[in-house]
């Protein structure tokens, strides 16, 4: 049974959501992409990368190998001489390469369309998953990326910094209809606004709209009450 501080923080979240939504209107990646393997590649190359990094590299990956059945064939080195602008390329290259091999022995060469499916493959994990799953087979998906888990924690959603629990949290207080939606409103809110060492309130709290839902947590006191 929920508590009741539960159900006072599922209203929190959905405030939340209500004012971020129509400032992010836009529930998709930010990584282009023109097919489910190549966004699947992308979310693969975009962990500890910037999505503007990743979005410079794809081109040449993407036309080099457009597909699972291309890529399983390619040779690793070859791999990371295209993407040796992201951070840990040489283990990228490797997951790229064997996930693709995987989806032409066991998926007929397309990415797989279930959690169990997609974290089978090396490289793939939960945040990987969901955001495939939702932004490729409309599925509700919840993705605790870097950026959501600095703004759930300062805002007080949950305390700890455990994306498995944050995804948990989230599913406990947001309606699975609104998990995607939600995943990419926060993201956006904390790339662009609550920033990992500028979060706007700290120069000014109007600068945040949701400075009266907030308890930054971790950032200190508000300036008043
Ligand atoms: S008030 Fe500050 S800490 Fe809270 S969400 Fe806004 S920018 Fe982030």
């Amino acid at each position: 049974m929920a508590r009741k501080s539960d159900s006072l923080e599922a209203t929190r979240a959905a405030r939340i959501l209500e004012i971020l939504s129509p400032l992010w209107p836009e529930a998709k990646p930010l990584l282009d992409y023109r097919s489910n393997f190549e966004l699947l590649c992308a979310v693969v190359l975009s962990a500890q990368c910037t999505d503007d990094q990743v979005n410079r590299t794809t081109p040449a990956l993407f036309a080099a190998w457009p597909d699972a059945r291309h890529l399983a064939r390619a040779a690793v080195e070859e791999v990371e001489a295209v993407i040796h602008s992201v951070g840990f390329y040489r283990t990228k290259a490797r997951h790229l390469v064997e996930a693709s091999a995987l989806m032409v022995r066991d998926w007929k060469g397309e990415v797989p369309d279930t959690m169990e499916g997609l974290l089978g493959l090396p490289g793939v994990g939960r945040k990987t998953a969901n955001l495939v799953l939702s932004a490729c087979f409309g599925q509700p998906g919840i993705i605790v990326d870097t950026h959501v888990m600095r703004v759930i924690l300062r805002l007080g959603l949950a305390s700890q910094a455990d994306p498995g629990l944050i995804e948990k949290r989230i599913a406990a207080l947001v309606p699975p209809y609104r998990w995607t939606r939600f995943s990419h409103a926060v993201n956006r809110h904390g790339k662009f606004v609550c920033k990992a060492r500028s979060p706007a309130c700290v120069a000014q709290e109007e600068d945040c709209p949701l400075y009266g839902l907030c308890p930054r947590a971790g950032l200190g006191p508000k300036k008043r009450a």
